[in-house]
């Protein structure tokens, strides 16, 4: 059996469940409880704050665990980090009150910066060569300034909106987030053999998702060009059409290439073109 630490509520809940439903794991009772057992997989669901993911990963209380780069950094216990899950995502940003001339980071200098972070802050400000003085506080980060209780703040940031509505503007970047599978280092060869079936699966849904199946019709005499316009997961698909001088293309689209493709096949006369979801990919 493989233990899976996942969010109880919060911004990752629905996306971490949902990551597993994608992975046919049937999950029966909700997160009323603190634990639950998968109907179809040998998994059993843990559900913590995020912020005790790290330590019961580490401590192999669960053998794996998604929470958020920001807070796996911020915890730095010694996990495998290398499973992105592409959620999640947000930057842990300084900001300062709009009215403050800022420049450069150099203007942080001598600051009293309020944060939740300041594990990853203070390795920013070291880098930088930057003497600033961190004050932490678990939460409301984004009010100190306006209270008096610092001159700036590093905290999470998606839209900027609640930025925005203290009076605060983003001046840096320190760290570009999303969530994460982390991995306990010492898994038995029984619950390795269970994660790489995970694994499969996690990457099956993450590449559908990146990609698009799509089908055309084509004049015979462009399918070279189109062809080698489309290299799909082998090679297109491509099958004569009742009609005379035509033919059916089909293939795997990357969604980064996509609307250049799609402008291409234009060009190349491909016409009906279809384009559609893919629910799983296996590569
Ligand atoms: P918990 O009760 O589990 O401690 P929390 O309040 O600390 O929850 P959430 O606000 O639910 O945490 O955020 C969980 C994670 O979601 C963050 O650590 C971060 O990785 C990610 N996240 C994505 N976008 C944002 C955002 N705009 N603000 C905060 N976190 C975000
Ligand atoms: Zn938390």
């Amino acid at each position: 059996m493989l233990k899976i630490a996942i969010q109880k509520s919060g911004r990752l809940y629905e996306d971490s469940i949902k990551l597993l439903k994608e992975c046919g794991i049937q999950l029966s009772n909700g997160n009323k409880q603190l634990k639950t057992i998968a109907d179809n997989f040998p998994l059993e669901i843990y559900f913590l704050r995020d912020d005790d993911i790290p330590q019961y990963v580490f401590d192999g209380v669960a053998d794996i665990g998604i929470a958020g780069e920001n807070v796996l950094l911020e915890k730095a216990k010694d996990l495998e980090l290398d499973y992105r899950l592409g959620f999640g995502k947000c930057r842990l940003s300084i900001a300062v009150p709009k009215t403050t001339a800022y420049f450069t980071a150099n203007d942080l200098q001598g600051l009293k910066i309020a944060t939740s972070y300041p594990v990853l802050l203070q390795q920013y400000l070291s880098e930088k060569n930057i003497n600033a003085e961190i004050h932490e506080i678990s939460g409301s980060v984004e009010i100190a300034p306006g209270i008096g209780l610092a001159d700036a703040i590093c905290d999470l940031v998606s839209s900027g909106s609640t930025l925005f509505t203290n009076g605060l503007k983003e001046v840096e970047v320190i760290l570009r987030s999303e969530a994460i599978l982390a991995v306990n280092k010492d898994l038995s060869a029984e619950k390795k053999i269970l994660l790489e079936k995970l694994l499969l699966r996690i990457n099956a849904v993450k590449q559908a998702k990146n990609n698009k199946y799509i089908m055309m019709n084509a004049p015979n005499g462009q399918l070279k060009n189109i062809v080698a316009l489309l290299p799909g997961m082998k090679s297109p698909t491509v099958v004569p059409l009742s009609s005379e001088g035509w033919s059916s293309v089909q293939t795997v689209v990357n969604e980064n290439d996509f609307w250049d493709v799609i402008e291409k096949l234009k060009q190349f006369e491909a016409q009906g073109i279809l384009v559609m979801p893919i629910e799983k990919m296996i590569i």
